[in-house]
């Protein structure tokens, strides 16, 4: 036991090395440090246009019931997610957030001598799950950065590192930070190959937003796969990030074990009325997608006529690589009220991840790159 730090020794092993996950900074937090208003963020991946009318009216109606718990069991949400799936209810685990879903799936499937499987460049909240619980991550070179998928999946390597202590194997898909995707074939050559000894799960979380007819809809699959389980977010294209709920889809025994570790109440009663409303919302959810694909146009078209070299993106979000360390163009984009997310602690320190906004959004982002860039370009690496 170190003397300087004894209550940090106390903690699991495997714990006190988990990096921690490092957030988009807040607008508030911008605000007060750096005093500029009229902020623009593009570092979480949320929905520009926010929440839908029907959501919003029903988290206002939920609020008067708010001194009651929730349905632990969230049947009405269930009742619509099985609908829209075509599953049964018994193979749903509602989450607060996916990323809930994806720490109960290491909590019930991981130990210390078992092991988890991910690539390179993928959701960085992996690792942290499988560190908690002391399993090993192997974790699989991407496709190089010249690849037709820069950085993404590489399913082959991913493949090799799948052995007899592999309880959990991550794929996201479109995957977070690179924007890549890994296409339907591939995919359930992939998903076929992986032994039932170990799960497959296929983190969704930007799925809507995948309009090219190449993307599959996995949630049919879950019946040829009992190893399969899909997750999915309210977070993104439904904008519903600050209320929390996301859930798996799997083999009811999965689902089972999920439930048993799940927090009897970890749904909120405003986020799951807000699910059920953001569900019957199509024309919020269209709205949103069709917005994301313009701004992703304009985007690929302010980044080209800068020379900026952009990533592949079927999510909300691109990758940019500055061919400089990215740190200073992110301050000089914080001083002009731009929040994009610097991606460093994803190995990749040339690089930025910006999300999708509004028109307006994009345009200042823009105006503001083509300052910043040029100079920082000018002087040099
Ligand atoms: N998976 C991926 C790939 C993500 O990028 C995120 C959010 N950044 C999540 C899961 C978790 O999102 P949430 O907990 O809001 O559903």
């Amino acid at each position: 036991m170190s003397a300087d730090r004894p209550l940090r020794d106390l903690a699991v092993p495997a714990v006190q090395k988990i990096a921690p996950y490092v957030p988009g900074k807040p607008i508030e937090e911008l605000e007060r440090e750096y005093g500029v208003a009229n902020i623009v963020k593009l570092a979480s991946n949320e929905n520009p246009l926010g929440p839908g009318p029907l959501a919003v009216e029903a988290i206002e109606n939920a609020a008067r019931e708010i001194g009651l718990y929730p349905d632990g069991n969230g049947f009405e949400l269930k009742q619509a997610l099985a609908r829209r799936h075509g599953c049964d209810l018994t193979c749903i685990t509602l989450g607060n957030g996916s990323n809930d879903v994806l720490a109960l799936l290491a909590q019930a499937y991981l130990t210390a001598d078992t092991e988890a499987v991910y690539s390179e460049y993928s959701f960085a909240v992996y690792p942290i799950v499988v560190q908690a619980t002391g399993a090993v991550s192997r974790v699989a070179p991407a496709l190089s950065d010249t690849a037709k998928m820069p950085l993404g999946h590489d399913l082959d390597a991913m493949r090799q590192l799948v052995g007899a202590k592999t309880r959990l194997v991550f794929v996201a898909n479109p995957n977070n930070p690179t924007g890549t995707w890994v296409d339907t074939q591939p995919l359930r050559d992939f998903i076929a190959s992986i032994p039932q000894t170990s799960l497959v799960i296929l983190d969704e979380a930007y799925i809507e937003y995948a309009t090219d007819a190449l993307f599959p809809d996995s949630s049919k699959w879950l019946r040829e796969f009992p190893n399969l389980v899909v997750t999915r977010t309210f977070s993104k294209a439904f904008g519903l990030a600050g209320a929390r709920v996301g859930f798996a889809l799997s083999n009811p025994d999965v689902a089972d074990m999920l439930n048993r570790v799940r927090q009897p109440f970890n749904v909120s009663s405003l986020a799951l009325s807000a699910a059920c409303a953001a569900l019957r919302d199509t024309q919020h959810l269209e709205k949103s997608v069709a917005m994301n694909r313009q701004g992703l146009d304009q985007l690929a078209h302010g980044f080209d006529a800068m020379g900026i070299r952009r990533y592949p993106s079927a999510g909300n979000f691109v990758l940019i690589d500055c061919a400089q360390p990215a740190a200073p163009l992110y301050e000089a984009l914080l001083r002009a009220g731009i929040i994009v997310r610097p991606v460093a602690n994803y190995g990749l320190p040339n690089h930025l991840r910006i999300t999708i906004g509004t028109r307006e959004q994009n345009e200042r982002l823009l105006a503001a790159l083509a300052g910043h860039y040029s100079s920082a370009a000018k002087s040099g690496p």
